[in-house]
């Protein structure tokens, strides 16, 4: 049989949240390969191997699954969320960069909810006008890039959903980037922490920039700083579609 490579997304959590077209690719694969929590997301069956591995071996496991593909087997990597958003779709891509021999392979990329539009609907619609996504570690770029990112999208009245505010090994950046974002002029725009997003200890709670902490944030926290103009309307958070 050929082999597949599809890399799929898992969505925030719930398995209400998974598309039906990446249930029916995990119903038909041999081999998932992935980050361990997530992995662990795919019910064990006859037939199955899962490979779970550590977060920090993504072109690792980028290459083992082109090799697995390559041998005939039906292989899925899974992220969280949307595999295209800071996970593992750039990662198979670098790989196949690296080892043009696989580029004959039928690769799939399944898209998945992503926790910024998990977070949204939540909230209301913060997301309703113009928005960016920045990922806060600096893991695989300089803290200047970041820094000057955020004052960039700050400039330009964007709302801005950070992925991977705050995390044991990175403890100070987050609260560099509120601090970034405060001395833009921000202190009284709306900023959203949500936390574990479509999970049973799922938390939402909405600050101004001013009162935001860096503690409000940890690595399961999706955080959408708003626009000039966000608002709140009852218990909702939402961007207006119109700027004057
Ligand atoms: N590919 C993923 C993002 C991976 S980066 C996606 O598309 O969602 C991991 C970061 O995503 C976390 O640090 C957190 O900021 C965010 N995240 C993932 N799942 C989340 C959830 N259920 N609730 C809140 N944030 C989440």
């Amino acid at each position: 049989m050929t082999g597949t490579l599809t890399i799929a997304g898992l969505g925030p959590g719930n398995d209400a949240m998974v598309t039906p077209e990446v249930t029916a690719a995990l119903a038909s694969a041999t081999d998932i390969l992935g980050y361990a929590p997530y992995v662990a997301r795919v019910p064990p069956r006859a037939g199955l191997k899962l490979h779970p591995s550590d977060n920090r071996e993504e072109l690792q496991r980028a290459s083992e699954a082109l090799r697995l593909a390559s041998e005939g087997g039906q292989v899925v990597v899974v992220s969280s969320g949307d595999p295209g958003v800071f996970a593992m779709a750039s990662a198979v891509f670098e790989a196949l960069e690296q080892a043009p021999q696989y580029q004959a392979l039928p690769i799939r990329v399944l898209p998945g909810i992503t926790a910024m539009l998990a977070a949204a609907a939540r909230a209301g619609a913060p997301l309703g006008h113009d928005f960016c996504a920045i990922n806060l570690s600096d893991n695989l770029k300089p803290w200047s890039v970041i820094e000057k990112r955020l004052r960039l999208a700050a400039d330009g009245d964007f709302s801005i959903a950070m992925y991977n505010p705050r995390s044991a090994s990175r403890p100070e950046g987050f609260g560099r980037a509120l601090g970034a974002l405060r001395d833009a002029g921000c202190g009284e725009r709306l900023v959203i922490f949500a936390r574990a997003v479509s999970a049973a200890d799922e938390k939402i709670v909405t600050v101004t920039l001013n009162e935001a902490t860096p503690e409000m944030a940890d690595m399961r926290t999706l955080v959408i700083v708003g626009n000039s103009q966000t608002r709140r309307v009852g218990r909702w958070v939402y961007a207006p579609r119109r700027v004057e």
